[in-house]
């Protein structure tokens, strides 16, 4: 029985961390090539953008890329495990080891980890104290990025269609009925309003992760206690703020590199 519970959680640690590198190394830069050299080009001659847009769209889709990838590496590459911490509050049976009192183990990494919030399946990782600022940053990015290209999309989409046939095609797709009705054929065209969808709910997605994990931060409370958490005053709200972000948050919402320790006080480490 317990080597077949070790054996599906190595399994699952594989096939997390497969997705995660695909993400790191496929999607996420297939993605920006795409946008850069497909869509941009397309969008910049069909509209007659001007030289100053056109550069200034370069560089944000840039920035937003370099965000989104390099707060993802830090998030995964910054250690949350408490394994060999000396301290004395309480004991972790999985972990045989005393931990301190904000620290709560995680089954998947088999750790414990300081202000777990949760274990995030795409990053193969989980996050606590010590990542919270790159996830965060890494979703806020992701959702910014994510608006910005399906806007784009959407009018690079509509130079593959004449006149109404996105909107006759964006009702197929809707309702695969309609394909007996409505005169064929938009075949191929039809993935492209598919992508579009896709696009477009992966927004909706980041948007409401990001405005999750914000007010939780806000708030001062974790993903599992926020059940039971309440608006806060104004000065608590900062002070939570930079108990995630560190003392030099205004750097680290801009660069994933940018130095911002976290302030010490805050949490009883023994
Ligand atoms: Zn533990
Ligand atoms: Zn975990």
């Amino acid at each position: 029985m317990y080597t077949n519970i070790f054996k599906r959680r190595t399994c699952g640690r594989f096939l997390e961390k497969s997705f995660c590198y695909l993400l790191i190394f496929v999607i996420n830069p297939s993605f920006f090539i795409f946008e850069i050299l497909v869509v941009r080009p397309i969008v910049v001659k069909t509209y007659n953008l001007s030289q100053y847009k056109h550069v200034f769209h370069i560089m944000c889709s840039t920035f937003c890329f370099i965000n989104i990838i390099g707060n993802m590496m830090l998030c995964i590459l910054t250690g949350t495990s408490l394994k060999g911490t000396v301290c004395s509050d309480s004991y972790c049976a999985q972990c045989e080891t005393n931990r301190p009192a904000a620290a709560w183990h995680c089954a998947t990494c088999n750790t414990c980890v300081l202000r777990r919030d949760h274990h995030c399946f795409f990053l193969s990782r989980c996050i606590g104290l010590q990542n919270q600022r790159y996830y965060i940053l890494y979703v806020g990015y992701l959702f910014i990025a994510l608006g910005y290209s399906t806007y784009y999309n959407y009018y690079y989409i509509l130079t593959k269609f004449e006149d109404d046939d996105l909107y006759l095609s964006v009702f197929r797709v809707l309702n695969p009925l309609l394909r007996y009705v409505t005169p064929e054929p938009l075949a191929m065209k039809e993935l492209y309003v598919l992508f579009l969808f896709l696009n477009s709910g992966l927004v909706i997605w980041s948007g409401v992760l990001f405005w999750f994990h914000m007010r939780n931060v806000f708030r001062g409370v974790t993903a599992r206690e926020y059940k039971h958490s309440r608006g806060v005053a104004w000065v608590e709200m900062k002070k939570n703020f930079v108990s995630v972000f560190g003392t030099r948050w205004y750097w680290a919402i801009l660069w994933p590199l940018a130095d911002s320790p976290l302030p010490t006080g805050g949490i009883k480490y023994d």
